[in-house]
């Protein structure tokens, strides 16, 4: 059996929400206060994310990304990355994290399987990070990058979410780390959703800006069909430029994956409420294969946020 939905799309990749818990607080993704989280007793435990795993493997899932919430603040996550590397079918794991523990475990997770990770960071000001991020400390991403690349978790991806009067006039400087390391600098567009989207909405900018401001960035060809970014590189450079539009919905016929959120949600398409509880096929292995070849066939085939409809949930409760 294998997952393939009814738009002909093979699904190949999972990405887990380990928690939603996060220890940064970032002013698109989080409100400032009132953020309530899910009890620990919802929370997938360990053998339950390899049931789920080792379903979606059998099923032809080659790859998992962990994410959040901010999947470092997950108790063990060196461990669960342990046992989902030794999961026969899967052959990548990767990690998104805001980077501020990465020092910490960077090497540990190396170790325990992971491949790589994407890192995100939006700009490279001491105060200005603070600012975004209403405290964190942009020197722990930063010895976070560095350690990553040192253990080896490349390539590194470094993601930045374009703010309006905020990071804009930091494009050039973060294009600029291309320059000699084989970094993938990600800029990704601003989505109006959940409790955040009034703040959003108010300081969204296209990313089209990246190429006004800088001129030499030349398209160059995907690796991976399935990503949802469109690539570009300054002639000379080693590492490459990521635009990811969300709302022009380009990838959609390309997309290959579905999520599951921290307390045991499969949800088809980020952009979309819908989700569907899996807890309740645990027991038996078969079933919950057959369940996910039937529920897959539910997947939309494409988004609806350039109709402007946007989602209730936040990224750090979806698992962005
Ligand atoms: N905590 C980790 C991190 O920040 O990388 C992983 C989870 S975070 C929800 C995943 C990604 O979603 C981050 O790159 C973050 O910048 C992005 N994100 C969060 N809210 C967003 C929004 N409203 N629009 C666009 N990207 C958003
Ligand atoms: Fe936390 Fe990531 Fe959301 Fe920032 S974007 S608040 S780091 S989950």
């Amino acid at each position: 059996m294998t997952l393939i939905d009814n738009f002909n799309r093979k699904i190949e990749y999972l990405r887990i929400s380990v928690t939603d818990r996060c220890n940064s607080r970032c002013k698109y993704c989080m409100p400032a206060d009132g953020v309530e989280f899910k009890p620990h007793i919802d929370v997938l435990s360990f053998e339950e994310i390899e049931k789920i795993v080792k379903a979606f493997a059998k099923l032809g899932v080659k790859k998992i990304r962990l994410t959040g919430g901010e999947p470092l603040v997950r108790k063990n996550i060196v461990e669960l990355v342990s046992k989902i590397s030794k999961i026969d079918g899967i052959k990548e794991i990767t990690m998104t994290t805001n980077g501020l523990l990465l020092k910490k475990y960077a090497k540990e997770l190396k170790e325990a399987g992971l491949n790589r990770v994407n890192i995100s960071i939006d700009t490279l000001n001491f105060d200005k990070y603070s600012e975004i991020t209403r405290g964190s400390s942009l020197k722990d991403v930063l010895e976070g990058i560095d350690e990553a690349e040192k253990v080896g978790l490349a390539p590194i991806k470094l993601n930045t979410v374009l703010v309006n009067g905020f990071n804009d006039n930091e494009i050039v400087d973060l294009v600029e780390l291309t320059k000699y390391k084989k970094f993938d600098v990600r800029f990704i567009e601003l989505m109006t959703i959940g409790d955040t989207a009034n703040w959003t909405r108010e300081r969204y900018i296209s990313n089209e800006i990246v190429l006004e401001k800088v001129k030499e960035l030349k398209s160059v060809k995907k690796l991976d069909k399935s990503s949802p970014a469109t690539y570009y590189q300054v002639p000379g450079y080693l590492g490459r430029v990521g635009l990811i539009n969300p709302v022009s919905c380009g990838f959609c016929s390309d997309c290959n994956r579905v999520r599951l959120t921290s307390t045991g949600r499969l949800k088809l398409c980020l952009h979309s409420d819908v989700e569907y509880n899996l807890k309740k096929f645990l027991d038996s292995e078969e079933t919950l294969e057959n369940e996910l070849v039937k529920l897959i066939k539910e997947k939309p085939e494409k988004h609806k946020l350039n109709e402007g409809v946007s989602i209730k949930k936040s990224m750090f409760q979806i698992g962005g």
